[in-house]
Formats: C-alpha cells, sequence, structure tokens
C-alpha cells in the first residue's frame, strides 16, 4: 500500500526525531472486511517512547520553539495542502485500517483531516490575549498583559473509529500553540498516522515536532506514555474506563488532561416533528460508521403517539442501509473494527433479548457467500420492549444499535435523556422553537443538536459532561489546553 515508508514492505513503523524506527517486535492488523493481516506494525517498547520524548523536547528548544504563531499557521497550511496532495493515499489507509466506504473516507474523514489544520492556522493567528490598564489605591499605574506559550511536550492517544479525523483535531491545536507531539493511535488503526509523518516531513516541519509510537495501551506504548516524566500534558479520546487509568498515570508529575470519552446519547423525537427528517437523520445518527461514532444515538425516546409508526419505518430504514465492499460508492453499512469487538456488540444483542426486547430490525451477523464473512459485520439493529434501567439503556455498546422507549411529556423526555452515566451528545427533533431552546438549557450534555445530527463548526466547544469527558475543545477552548498564558505586569509610573 502507498504510505508504507519506503523500504519496508508492509511494516509500518515509529517515527521518532524525523526517522522512521523499527523495533524489532511487531503486531498484526487485520482487515474489519475479511479478517485477513493486512499489514505488520512495529511496536515501540519503553526505549523508544522515551527517544520520542527526548526527541519532542529537544524540537521546543529548535527553531519550532522561536516560532511566531504566524508562521506556525503558514506550516500547518502547508500541512494541509500536502495532506490533500496525498488525499488518495489516506483514504486507502483509512479504508484499509477501518473497512468504511469509500465514498466517506472521501466526503468525511480526509477531508476534515485537512480542515482541521486550516481552522487552527486562522484560531491561533486570529487569537486574542488580556491587557488591562491598573491603577492601584496608591496611585501607581501599570500594564498588565498576556503572553501564549506552548504546554511543552504533549501525548496524543486516540482511537480507531475516526482515525485521521479525530488525531488531527488534537494535532492541529497543539501544533499551532507550538508544542511538540507523541502520537499514539489505536493499535487498530496505525496506517493513516504512519502516513501523517511522511506529510510532515514534505511539509518542511523541524525533526523531533511530530513524533509517532504504535502499540497497546497497558504494558506498551500507551502506558509508557502516559507514565513518562517528560511528558506534560495528555489529551485523549476513548474510552471513559481508559480515561480513568490515564488520568491516575497522569496525576504522578500533575499532568494537564483532556478526555472525550464515551457516551450514551439520547434522542428526543416529538411528535411536533418533521417525521421524514427525523427519522431520516435517526438513520444517520444511529448507523453512520456502523454506530462506532462517540456522538451515535443509541437511546431514542420518541414520544408516545407517533411511536409505532416511527418504529416501523425506522426499522425499515435500518434493513435497507446497503451492504457492499468498501469500494462500491453505494456502500453504507461497514464492519466493525475487529471480531473482537463484534463478540462485545453482539453480546449485547444477547443481552438485549434476554432483557425483554422485540428486534424490529437485525439482531444477528450478515452472510455474504465470500471473503466479508471472515470480517467484523453484524446487521443495523432497532429494539423496542426494554425499560429505562436495562443493561442495553445504560451501557455504550458502540455499534449499529439503537433501543426505543416511549415517553409522553416534554419534562419526561428531559429527565429520561439525563438519566444517564454519560453526557456527550443529545439530538431533539420538535419544530416548536421553545422547545429547541429548552432543550439545550435542560439536557446534560456537552452537545446538543436541534433537527440535525453531526453538523460541526470546529470553532465551538466540543466536549462531554459526566462520563463523557473533561474539558472543552474547539475553537479558542482548544487554545486554552494547549497554551499557558504568562501574566506581564509592567509599571508605568
Ligand atoms: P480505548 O479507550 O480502548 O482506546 C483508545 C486509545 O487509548 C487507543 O490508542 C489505546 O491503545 C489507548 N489505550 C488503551 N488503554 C490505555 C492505557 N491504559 N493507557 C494509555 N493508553 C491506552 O477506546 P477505543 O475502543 O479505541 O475507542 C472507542 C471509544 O472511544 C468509545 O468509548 C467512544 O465513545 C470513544 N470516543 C469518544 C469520542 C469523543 O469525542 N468523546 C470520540 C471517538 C471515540
Amino acid at each position: 500500500m502507498t504510505g508504507v515508508p519506503a523500504g519496508a514492505p508492509g511494516l509500518l513503523r515509529n517515527y521518532v526525531g524525523g526517522e522512521f524506527v523499527d523495533t524489532g517486535r511487531t503486531f498484526a492488523k487485520l482487515s474489519p472486511v475479511t479478517g485477513e493481516k493486512v499489514f505488520e506494525v512495529s511496536e515501540a517498547d519503553a526505549a523508544t517512547v522515551d527517544a520520542a520524548v527526548t526527541a519532542a523536547r529537544a524540537a521546543l528548544r529548535g527553531p519550532w520553539g522561536r516560532m511566531s504563531e504566524g508562521e506556525r499557521a503558514a506550516v500547518l497550511r502547508r500541512v494541509a495542502d500536502e495532506l490533500e496532495r496525498r488525499f488518495d493515499d489516506l483514504v486507502t489507509a483509512e479504508v484499509a485500517d477501518t473497512g468504511k466506504s469509500i465514498s466517506q473516507a472521501r466526503t468525511l474523514d480526509i477531508p476534515r483531516g485537512a480542515a482541521n489544520f486550516r481552522a487552527f492556522a486562522d484560531i491561533v493567528a486570529s487569537a486574542p490575549t488580556e491587557s488591562f490598564t491598573t491603577t492601584t489605591a496608591a496611585g501607581v499605574k501599570a500594564l498588565n498583559y498576556a503572553v501564549r506559550k506552548p504546554v511543552g511536550v504533549v501525548a496524543i492517544i486516540v482511537p480507531w473509529n475516526l482515525p485521521l479525523l479525530l488525531l488531527t483535531w488534537k494535532l492541529a491545536p497543539a501544533l499551532a500553540c507550538g508544542n511538540t507531539v507523541i502520537v499514539k493511535p489505536s493499535e487498530e488503526t496505525p496506517s493513516s498516522a504512519t502516513l501523517l509523518a511522511e506529510v510532515f516531513a514534505a511539509a518542511g516541519v523541524p525533526e523531533g515536532v511530530f513524533n509517532l509510537v504504535h502499540g497497546f495501551g497497558p504494558d506498551s506504548a500507551g502506558e509508557f506514555l502516559t507514565k513518562h516524566p517528560g511528558v506534560d500534558a495528555i489529551t485523549f479520546t476513548g474510552e471513559s474506563a481508559t480515561g480513568s487509568a490515564i488520568m491516575r498515570a497522569a496525576s504522578d508529575g500533575v499532568k494537564a488532561v483532556s478526555f472525550e470519552l464515551g457516551g450514551k446519547n439520547a434522542g428526543l423525537v416529538f411528535a411536533d416533528a418533521d417525521l421524514d427528517a427525523a427519522i431520516a437523520g435517526s438513520v444517520r445518527s444511529s448507523f453512520t460508521n456502523g454506530g462506532q461514532v462517540c456522538l451515535c444515538t443509541e437511546r431514542l425516546y420518541v414520544q408516545r403517539s407517533i411511536f409505532d409508526e416511527f418504529a416501523e419505518k425506522l426499522a425499515r430504514k435500518a434493513s435497507e442501509l446497503a451492504f457492499g465492499w468498501p469500494a462500491d460508492e453505494a456502500t453504507v453499512n461497514m464492519p466493525l473494527i475487529s471480531r473482537n469487538h463484534r463478540e462485545k456488540v453482539l453480546g449485547y444483542y444477547d443481552l438485549a433479548r434476554a432483557e425483554g426486547a422485540t428486534v424490529l430490525a437485525g439482531g444477528g451477523v450478515p452472510v455474504f457467500g465470500d471473503a466479508r464473512d471472515g470480517g467484523a459485520y453484524v446487521q443495523p439493529t432497532v429494539l423496542t420492549g426494554l425499560t429505562q434501567q436495562a443493561r442495553t439503556n445504560r451501557e455504550e455498546i458502540f455499534g449499529p444499535v439503537v433501543s426505543l422507549l416511549p415517553f409522553d411529556t416534554e419534562d419526561e423526555a428531559f429527565a429520561l435523556a439525563n438519566d444517564s452515566d454519560y453526557g456527550l451528545a443529545a439530538t431533539v427533533w420538535t419544530r416548536d422553537v421553545g422547545r429547541a431552546h429548552r432543550a439545550g438549557a435542560r439536557i446534560d450534555a456537552g452537545l446538543v443538536w436541534i433537527n440535525t445530527w453531526f453538523l460541526r463548526d470546529l470553532r465551538t466547544p466540543f466536549g462531554g459532561v459526566k462520563a463523557s469527558g473533561v474539558g472543552r475543545e474547539g475553537g479558542v477552548h482548544s487554545l486554552a489546553f494547549y497554551s499557558e498564558l504568562t501574566n506581564v505586569c509592567v509599571e508605568l509610573s
């Protein structure tokens, strides 16, 4: 595949201080589509992680550390240009790792990667800092102003569901603020991050600014990185339980953390909604990317007067979503990331039945009669008949499955949405403008969408409440995490 570093066909390597590094120890990356091995990946050991931290610290003191915000913004724009030049290679990498449809990779994943670099180039170049003139009680005058500085060496640890999109969402602001980084992509999606090393080199980013280590979490690259004393801050996207483990590791050395974690997102469909739009939107919000988006809707509350009609129509649409090979433009459904993850999701399909669910659509594994039977596919699944307290309605499944429950009143709908350990996103379908604004004020989630889903402006705050995250990124909120402010006080009198 293009993107495999030259001279090492089939082996994806670590990238440290501007050099590709093979540790001699490898793990296999399997195709979610067929189960066959697609790559060998070089697993970083503790010494490689240490070398990456040393390279990143050295680069802070080099030309990168002396650039102005405008100069760094120009570098970020060159990275975006280079990313677009390698567009087809990145699409190939992302599809090979995830099994997602080529059309989604072309229209969402890779364009968003370039957009992240351009957005944060603009944001950092125009970010204001504070200044105040002060007069003390004794009549002494002073000027106070804040200087924005990098935090230092930032560890970026990301999951497999939208690999390039989620990585660049953190990488672009971290670099925009002048930090140097060590990236650890998911063991399930090593390819696009490896290609990024080539993108950075071609864009003229100084050695050691971008470093990459491959591996797993516990007792591997992830843990070596989070426990390393030379790392100043950790930004992480992944499961809430992993967030807890990383927070414990970060407590030694009191490293700053930013966490984007799991969700059990609610959708609310009121009887006054545009029903066709609500159904089409709910199909997207529950089944996009095989339901493997942290923002996907897994709990859908529907007002009782339209419940049966809505459930029947949603189930029909879910059954009609096209299974195909990733290269087929018409393909919608994609496999889960791995057989392991499929075991987890199928376990929830079984649990739902045991908890009394009626399965209106899906509930099993599709049979293709070809190589895809070796992959990790499941059917998009629509459930009814579960209680609010059922485990199926409380635990994040992270697959193409949605559970429908009825409600009667607006107050009840908001209470049901809030009755969760998680609080990442909610989607509300209504034509009542007052209700729409009440939803934004009363639903405990970092994001509330009204009559849409997944629509993002990169300048807006992004993150979750409760077990769904710590902090906000996006726009100036990212700058707050990835930079330190020094206040300078100059006496004027
Ligand atoms: P995960 O937590 O298993 O792994 C995420 C990353 O952390 C991987 O790179 C993994 O190798 C690493 N890791 C695992 N254990 C570690 C440890 N102890 N120390 C350091 N690193 C460790 O998550 P996943 O299965 O890859 O991704 C799915 C999860 O991500 C879901 O819960 C989903 O909701 C969440 N997610 C959240 C957002 C968001 O923005 N809130 C976005 C996407 C995905």
